[in-house]
């Protein structure tokens, strides 16, 4: 299926998108503090951000103002021309937001989640012309955020971007949500004109990181930026760890932020770039080989291992091999992270292979 799918909000290529505004409205006092103080400051925004309902992942938090806050938006909205957008989960939410004339709306990553909910929103979208963002679903799942653009888009929704505020992990991280980038980059290969905003703020969980992680996303091409602001995080009423002021935003933030030209233009640094493009390729070809040559002689082992009745994994014989590559990989200047990821994968691999040999399915030729 062709999908014809635009832009949500325009977009001035000298800058960065920016979507902003506090994590949830608390009062109509902290909503018009907030957009104040971006007015104050100057800072261009895009849209201007607030959570009405908020999907909370356990009870007793604070779970949004409801409805009436739709009015201090609207109000933002007449008060300083900001455009406003807020997350709806449900046909009650879209039906509130559409009324009170919220420009752009967004489904959470707890909504996205879940294809009876993207369906619900949908349905309750039919009919009506309003430029929808989609966070990515909590999980790394890309086919179920492909999934909820489609059944947005099948609504008729044509007008649509994505938000990518990483994924939940297991364990320790320096981030909320880790980013797992190579995911959005699928999903801009399957929809390569699909307006790409970054949601730093819970991607970091904290303010320290979103700099960094905002200008990576830049540099991968990314619109722009999602950044909650408060006008006093710290008292903020849920996610007051992320959260920063206005002034904060664009000293420590955005105005720090650069974006970098695509180069198509410039016919020395094309010609430069494919030539470096080029080794790149050839080395990847060379990374296959080996690759091959290597399971090709774990394959013969496990042929070995099969005649004289040896276990698969030798607990040992993989430490020495991963102590090793760990020897090997810091003067390369490969992170330890890195090399046992990578280890891990390709030892798996001979694994299967040599299981496949072990249930009597070779593949290898007789030597
Ligand atoms: C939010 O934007 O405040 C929010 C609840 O985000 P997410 O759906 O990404 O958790
Ligand atoms: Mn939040």
């Amino acid at each position: 299926m062709e999908m014809k799918i635009t832009h949500p909000i325009p977009k001035d290529p000298s800058r960065p998108i920016v979507i902003t505004g506090p994590c949830s409205a608390e009062t109509e006092e902290q909503v018009m503090k907030t957009a104040q103080m971006i007015a104050d400051h100057d800072i261009k925004i895009d849209l201007f951000r607030a959570g009405i309902w908020k999907p909370r992942t356990r009870p007793n938090n604070f779970e949004g103002i409801g409805f009436e806050g739709l009015q201090w938006l609207k109000k933002v909205k007449d008060t300083y021309g900001f455009p406003v957008t807020t997350e709806v989960a449900n046909t009650q939410h879209v039906f509130e937001a559409l009324k009170a004339g919220i420009d752009v709306l967004w489904l959470g990553a707890r909504t996205t989640v879940n294809p009876f909910s993207v369906q619900e929103v949908a349905d309750a979208l039919k009919g009506v012309d309003i430029p929808v963002f989609i966070k990515n679903p909590i999980n790394p799942d890309l086919q179920l955020w492909r999934g909820a653009i489609e059944r947005i888009y099948n609504a008729g929704i044509t007008k649509i971007g994505v938000v990518h505020r990483g994924f939940s992990k297991f364990g320790d991280t320096i981030y909320r949500n880790v980013p797992q980038w190579q995911i959005p980059i699928e999903l801009k290969r399957n929809f390569p004109d699909l307006m790409m905003i970054v949601d730093s703020s819970h991607i970091c969980g904290n303010r320290d990181l979103l700099f960094e992680v905002s200008q990576t996303a830049l540099d991968l091409n990314y619109d722009g930026v999602m950044l909650e602001s408060h006008c006093d995080p710290t008292n903020a009423w849920s996610d007051a760890k992320q959260q920063v002021t206005p002034f904060d935003l664009k000293e420590q933030i955005l105005d720090r932020l650069v974006v970098r030209k695509t180069g198509a233009n410039d016919p020395d640094f094309q010609e430069d770039i494919e030539e470096l493009r080029s080794r790149i390729d050839g080395l990847d070809k060379e990374i296959m080989q080996l690759l091959g040559n290597r399971l090709k002689v774990a394959e013969q082992i496990g042929l070995y291992k099969k005649k004289n009745n040896i276990a698969i994994l030798q607990q040992s014989r993989w430490n020495e091999i991963i102590d090793k590559a760990m020897e090997q990989a810091e003067p390369m200047g490969l992170s330890k992270e890195f090399v046992s990821k990578f280890l891990k994968a390709v030892h798996q691999e001979s694994i299967n292979h040599q299981e496949k040999i072990m249930l009597g399915e070779s593949s290898v030729k007789k030597v």
